[in-house]
């Protein structure tokens, strides 16, 4: 007991204290990484510094795990303990990364620039600037895709980055103190008391569990007059949710749902959100309009402008309207040294931060192998220059030149191949679904035991020691006192 104690004290403290760090080195190349999500997030943790020169720019300062989003947007967690400062991972690297935190505007790939500029509240006088990159790793993720569909940027809540999550919850408590003021209408208390969530993939339905979960856990006890008047419907426009899940997951989580009481529409289209409801198109195509107090939208992606812009500036290679096109290396078609990763590039894999994580992972054993090749070829470019005297010293050189060749040529990077690790997703009540590969086939399970496993899958895969205690103690202290109802 006292030595796990003694142990996990001085983990923490090894990882509050990084040591020194090697200087910028003016011969090795620069790598400008863009973005600090679960693409540039994992790169960064596997990258070699000891290669390169490396400078990271993205307007967060921070990693955001984003699976435990929902659970941040219902009180369950609290935002920061799923929130990594990207310091801490540079901290660590051998040599100095810099870590900048702007946004970048506009990337040229002929002269090999970024364009970046600080978008913060406090500027300094400099605030705008460029700078030169042999090889870029463009990782900044997507927007939230609204179809133009009139009203859901000005009255929904997005399920994206950490400030939508806390969007939500305090307008989910506002919901609550509004349906409680006296002499509120019963009609009006429905209203208010509606939550409508859009978007039936893993975070749409996360949060509709999650939501239920609240209502269950807590708003039982604080709000007993209104506990059973909370009304939870999710919309989906395709025949199914949860699409990327087995057949019998997806009724497993429809009759928990049926339990629940959370409705689930689907085959049915938002057409409008309106400040007091939101406009439906029914499977039998008639319109319905609904009354409701919040609508969460987590429907889908679309390209950032930076990426339309760049992808413009390579027509005959870039036609792809979901995002960047890249080879089995993961290089921009069209762009010998910019590398794209995740769910801003466009290929055969979902957007998901598997995905994103593997292929960053990937790209930093691709540059380790182009750093061993660059010096490779320099060393030939010096044996080649050699004046050497006499046939035997000639013969010497030719032998080492050849060798280094050969050496050079072996160096090709394999293709990325991604490694499926299964497909998880929390449905409230504790429980949770889960598709994993395994010896030939999928094992398909639901219910309290996968609950458990995606809690510690969860655990682990998060970056940090630091984060897994802070999830594991927000975990427990929802156990003991349950979610605070106060609203910020
Ligand atoms: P992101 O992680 O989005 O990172 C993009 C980065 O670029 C950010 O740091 C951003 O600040 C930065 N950036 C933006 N604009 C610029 C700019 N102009 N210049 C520089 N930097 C910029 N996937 C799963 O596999 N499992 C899950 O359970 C899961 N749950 C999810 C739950 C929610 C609520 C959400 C929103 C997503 C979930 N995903 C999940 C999907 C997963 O988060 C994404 O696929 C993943 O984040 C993609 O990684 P990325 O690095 O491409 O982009
Ligand atoms: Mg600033």
């Amino acid at each position: 007991m006292f030595g796990g104690a003694a142990g996990f004290y001085f983990l923490t403290q090894r990882d509050r204290t990084p040591g020194a760090q090697a200087p910028f080195d003016p011969e090795k190349k620069t790598v400008v990484v863009l973005g600090s999500g679960w693409g540039a997030t994992s790169l960064l943790s596997t990258l070699d510094t000891k290669d390169y020169n490396v400078v990271v720019i993205s307007p967060k300062n921070y990693f955001l795990f984003t699976p435990l989003l929902p659970s941040v947007a219902v009180g369950t967690l609290n935002p920061r303990s799923i929130i990594q400062p990207t310091r801490y991972i540079t901290r660590h690297k051998s040599r100095n990364v810099s870590v900048i935190e702007a946004e970048a505007t506009d990337v040229d790939p002929t002269n090999k620039t970024v364009t970046f500029t600080d978008n913060s509240e406090i500027k300094g006088a400099t605030s705008s600037t460029s700078i030169k990159y042999d090889y870029l790793v463009y990782a900044v993720g997507a927007e939230v895709q609204t179809f133009n569909i009139p009203g859901v940027k000005e009255h929904a809540v997005f399920m994206k980055e950490l400030q939508d999550a806390e969007r939500m919850q305090r307008g989910f408590m506002d919901c609550l103190e509004t349906a409680a003021f006296p002499g509120q209408l019963p009609e009006e208390v429905d209203r208010l008391l509606h939550m409508v969530v859009v978007g039936g993939g893993p975070t749409g339905v996360e949060l509709s569990g999650e939501l239920h979960n609240f209502l269950e856990d807590d708003l039982k006890s604080w709000y007993p007059e209104l506990a059973g008047k909370v009304k939870i419907t999710l919309v989906e426009a395709l025949p199914s949710v949860l699409p990327m899940f087995s057949k019998q997951l997806i009724s497993y989580t429809e009759s928990t749902f049926k339990e629940s009481k959370i409705d689930i529409l689907t085959k049915t289209m938002v057409k409008e959100v309106k400040e007091r409801s939101v406009v439906l198109q029914m499977p039998d195509k008639s319109i319905k309009e609904v009354p409701c107090g919040l609508v969460v939208w987590a429907a889908g992606n679309k390209g950032r402008k930076i990426t339309q812009d760049l992808m413009a500036k390579l027509p005959a290679d870039q036609t792809n309207r979901r995002g960047i096109t890249v080879d089995d290396s993961l290089r921009m078609k069209g762009a010998e040294d910019i590398f794209s990763i995740g769910d801003c590039t466009a290929t055969s894999y979902a957007p998901t931060a598997q995905v994103a994580s593997q292929q960053g992972a990937y790209l930093a054993r691709v540059l380790h192998q182009l750093a061993k090749k660059d010096r490779l070829e320099k060393e030939l470019k010096n044996l080649e220059s050699l004046d050497v005297e006499g046939d035997q010293e000639k013969a010497r050189v030719q032998k080492e030149i050849a060798v280094t060749r050969s050496k050079i040529s072996k160096i090709q990077p394999k293709p990325f191949h991604y490694s499926h690790q299964g497909t998880l997703a929390y449905i409230g009540s504790e429980k949770a679904i889960a598709d994993l590969p395994f010896m030939n086939g999928n094992i398909a399970s639901g219910g309290v035991a996968t609950f458990l496993f995606w809690r510690s899958a969860y655990l682990s895969t998060l970056f940090s020691l630091r984060n897994r205690t802070l999830v594991a103690t927000d975990w427990l202290k929802v156990k003991l006192f349950g979610r605070d109802v106060s609203r910020e």
